[in-house]
């Protein structure tokens, strides 16, 4: 068995529950080409069926909405990096104990973050006011004052 086999048979085994940490379940991810998903129309943001389909070597998206027509997208310009990352892929997280919004019906109609989410903090950004800023420099020269 090849190394990386391992590591992701390992990686699926330590898997978690299949519901999300403030009880709502968690789709399975579809791998594999090609399949049905969703998507929003780009015009009205209204959810609708998608499909994802290999062509040329690239991946594309079709998706039609009833009022504004349909909309095609290439996905990745190379299957084979597409197909490889969704080998690579270990499912998502559990989302959140305590979600910003809950009751969300369904993704995207919540954003911010809703009880559907899934995925984890992966780069967080923190923002620094001036008022931080300057809280911690009072901090670091208390901590100066103190360790010298
Ligand atoms: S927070 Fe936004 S992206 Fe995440 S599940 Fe809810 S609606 Fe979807
Ligand atoms: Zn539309």
């Amino acid at each position: 068995m090849h190394s990386a086999d391992i590591c992701q048979k390992t990686a699926a085994a330590a898997l978690p529950l299949a519901v999300t940490l403030s009880g709502d379940p968690i789709p399975p991810v579809v791998a594999g080409l090609p399949k049905n998903t969703q998507s929003l129309c780009p015009e009205c943001l209204a959810v609708i069926s998608a499909r994802e389909y290999e062509k040329d070597g690239k991946v594309f998206m079709t998706k039609t909405c009833a009022e504004h027509g349909t909309f095609n997208d290439i996905v990745s310009s190379d299957v084979r990096i597409f197909q490889e990352i969704e080998r690579w892929h270990f499912r998502d997280g559990q989302g959140f104990s305590e979600p910003q919004v809950s009751g969300a019906p369904h993704c995207p109609s919540s954003c911010g973050i809703c009880n559907q989410h899934v995925t984890h903090t992966a780069v967080a950004n923190v923002d620094l006011t001036r008022q931080v800023q300057s809280e911690l420099h009072h901090l670091l020269c208390r901590f100066k004052h103190y360790t010298v």
